[in-house]
């Protein structure tokens, strides 16, 4: 069966071609003018030398840019792997050359790393976007290419099987891996993510602000062109440019990981006009209840968590109106997907667990990956009886909700007692003085681990010995942070997750 991805925009031009498509800070273009662009640079990477089934790398932030070579490489018949911007030359030559990629092109706000890493992998480099006069060996410029030829006049369509998009994982635990997405997947989660579970409506304006390198925001991306909505594209997330946008293009809904969510409401509570918000979807992290409660009390509209992994495309489950929300749980798996509790510690097979038991979450669907490239052990290991292991722990209820509990690889071990960071975290959010919590394990001599809060407060409003009374109050012995430290900050991963790994780093010395 043929299928591609580029079907999303090609038909979202052919329904709605004078509805505007995308914003960015410098233009404004419609359906049919952002898939003409598409189609132009589909030329261009065909004289660039890319053939249907090669791969191209796209380094490029969120502009207009990003759309228009995303899905000018499908529209060629190419892979697409995404490049994180955060990463070091060394990181993207790794990539590079793991994904066997035939053309990286990098917007030219990228061109000083992505010169180097080319060169590293001995890939070649393309450039998009504007170019500072007298760059010297400057790459060939898409713009260029595109201008001597004729745009494609279709796409390349591809089988519904075919890798569409290689996600490296951030690689939390060793080498990072390129998950293997099918068109059949990102196009049926785009679908379903905007059809099936959520309130979206083709009027929408959609806030652009997760990375577009990212599985989230590629759902956002490719679910807005799914439903011909507009999409507003932010390229430096901070809270105060989120509210200056969203006021200035009547945003209704908005999509971000819980950090984004935290800067929104600091950024409210100074800001003297809000948007006009009527719907918001959390994803990537745990959200905190206290932080959904402040969001609904702020803007008057509500938040529907889902979960995901870039393996499962990435919408897994969400809160959705045909199960009813509630608040603290990731809701129900989206149309086509099942979402089970299994035994943790089998990993050769898969055992269920009745509802109400904590395990390792499983999903099967039209959303599982097609593995990792490359690595016959990892993906044996991650799919296993035709069911996707997570690494992710949580319950499902006897009404099918599920929660998230915590990831396996974050989970606390103090004497012997496993505590859940998540559990700790929802306590100390809900203390008036905190901003932002993140809990994790730092090595003790007697424990073999122990609790520490990092927490991000009010100027000069809580001391430590505050935070550490109020959860030992709410959370049983073994439960409550001996430690807590103030940051001003905490560190945040490309996609604005925060980074345990680099906590643990830097607290795991006590002298500190
Ligand atoms: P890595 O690449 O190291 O596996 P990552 O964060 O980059 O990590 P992603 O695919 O971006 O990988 O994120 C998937 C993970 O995000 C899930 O495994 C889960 O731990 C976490 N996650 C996603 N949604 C939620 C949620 N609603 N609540 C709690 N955790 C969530």
């Amino acid at each position: 069966t043929t299928l591609s991805l580029a079907t999303v925009l090609a038909e979202a031009a052919r329904r709605y071609p004078d509805k505007v498509a995308v914003v960015d800070d410098y233009a404004r273009v419609t359906y049919r003018e952002l898939w003409e662009q598409a189609r132009a640079y589909a030329a261009g990477l065909r004289e660039l030398g890319v053939r249907p089934g090669d791969t191209v790398a796209v380094q490029i932030p969120n502009v207009l840019d990003f759309p228009r070579v995303y899905y000018g490489a499908l529209a060629a018949g190419a892979t697409l792997v995404p490049v994180h911007l955060l990463l070091t030359p060394e990181e993207i030559a790794y990539v590079l050359r793991d994904s066997g990629t035939d053309l990286l092109v990098a917007h030219s706000s990228q061109l000083a790393n992505a010169t180097a890493a080319a060169h590293a992998a001995g890939t070649r480099l393309a450039t998009v976007g504007p170019l500072p006069a007298g760059v010297p060996d400057a790459p060939p410029r898409l713009e260029e290419a595109a201008s001597a030829v004729p745009p494609l006049r279709t796409y390349v369509t591809r089988e519904a099987e075919d890798v569409a998009v290689v996600f490296y994982t951030s690689g939390t635990t060793g080498q990072s891996k390129g998950a293997l997405l099918t068109h059949l997947n990102l196009v049926l989660n785009a679908t379903v993510s905007v059809f099936d579970t959520s309130e979206c409506h083709p009027d929408d304006v959609i806030l652009g602000c997760l990375p577009l390198f990212h599985s989230f925001g590629q759902v956002c991306m490719n679910g807005t062109f799914r439903l011909g909505a507009t999409m507003v594209l932010l390229a430096r997330f901070t809270g105060e440019a989120a509210i200056d946008v969203m006021v200035r293009e009547k945003v209704t809904s908005f999509y971000g990981v819980p950090t984004m969510y935290v800067a929104l409401l600091e950024a409210a509570a100074k800001a003297e006009t809000l948007p006009r918000l009527r719907l918001a979807g959390s994803g990537g992290a745990s959200l905190p209840v206290a932080v959904l409660e402040r969001f609904a009390e702020t803007f008057d509209a509500p938040i529907y968590e889902g979960y995901g992994l870039s393996e499962t495309s990435p919408t897994a489950t969400t809160n959705q109106a045909a199960f009813g929300t509630r608040a603290g749980s990731v809701g129900h798996p989206i149309w086509g997907v099942e979402a089970e509790i299994a035994r943790p510690e089998i990993e050769e097979r898969i055992e269920f667990l009745p509802a109400g038991e904590l395990g390792e979450i499983v999903i099967r669907g039209h959303n599982v990956f097609a593995g990792y490239l490359n690595r016959p052990e990892e993906t044996a290991a991650a799919l296993v009886d035709g069911w996707f292991r997570t690494g992710d722990l949580g319950t499902k209820d006897a009404d099918g909700f599920l929660t998230i509990v915590d990831r396996k690889k974050d989970m606390i071990i103090r004497g012997g007692f496993n505590v859940y960071p998540r559990e700790v975290e929802e306590v100390l959010a809900r203390h008036p003085a905190v901003v932002q919590v993140a809990v994790i394990g730092v090595p003790d001599a007697v424990l073999g681990e122990e609790i520490c809060a990092v927490v991000v407060a009010d100027p000069g409003g809580v001391t430590q010995e505050d935070l550490t009374a109020w959860a030992r109050e709410r959370l049983g012995k073994h439960k409550y942070p001996r430690q807590v430290r103030f940051a001003e900050s905490l560190p945040l991963g490309p996609s604005h997750k925060v980074l345990k790994r680099e906590l643990r780093r830097t607290f795991a010395d006590p002298a500190q």
